[in-house]
């Protein structure tokens, strides 16, 4: 499992191990948590009690000190897993449903006639799809869109990077991202 860094003002700013989170409470350095502890790591006997240190580690942790993330002004990088994620994996042109191999990174105005590589101008579409409209704009190849695109904040970027996400961080998560998202669906 991975744990969700947020830094004090209760952003969230990665993914990180459990190992990595151990360091930070090794140091002092969480100021709060969320929710129940969800792994126990032992560590060295202790040189004063004779005892074995044990760090719970919580699904989220608030890191204290933590910069605020410059992320959180910016649009989320573009990356196909991401696009692929926000569209759900369905092709916008046909509908239908496909394993991430068999899809693509389709630019609704095309690269070549000037179209950015954008999370509003992009936009996911299976192989066939994305060769049968080739560079045209989809009014030209009269394919239109099933759903559109649009920009994910911060907490749904969280999300379309997560691996396994556990209960109480999709909790957190959901909870700031906008009605509109897919990801309520
Ligand atoms: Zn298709």
């Amino acid at each position: 499992m991975d744990v969700l860094q947020l830094d004090v003002s209760g952003r969230p700013q990665a993914w990180i191990t459990t190992r990595e989170a151990a360091v930070i409470y090794a140091s002092d350095g969480v100021a709060w948590t969320l929710g129940e502890p969800c792994q126990v790591l032992r560590g060295g006997l202790q040189r004063r009690t004779g005892l074995q240190s044990r760090i719970e580690v919580h699904p989220i942790i608030a890191v204290r000190g933590a910069v605020p993330s410059r992320a959180w002004r910016q649009a989320p990088a573009l990356s196909n897993n991401k696009l692929f994620a926000r569209d759900r994996f369905i092709c916008a042109y046909c509908g239908h449903s496909f394993h991430p191999d068999d899809l693509t990174r389709e630019h609704i105005q095309p690269s070549s006639r000037g179209g950015a590589d954008s999370w509003m101008n992009c936009i996911t579409a299976c192989r066939g799809c994305n060769g049968r409209k080739g560079s045209r704009m989809p009014e030209e190849a009269h394919m239109s869109l099933l759903y559109l695109p649009y920009v994910p904040n911060l907490h749904e970027d969280m999300i379309l990077r997560g691996r396994r996400i556990l209960a109480d961080q999709m909790d957190f998560l959901l909870a700031c991202v906008p009605r509109s998202s897919r990801l309520h669906d």
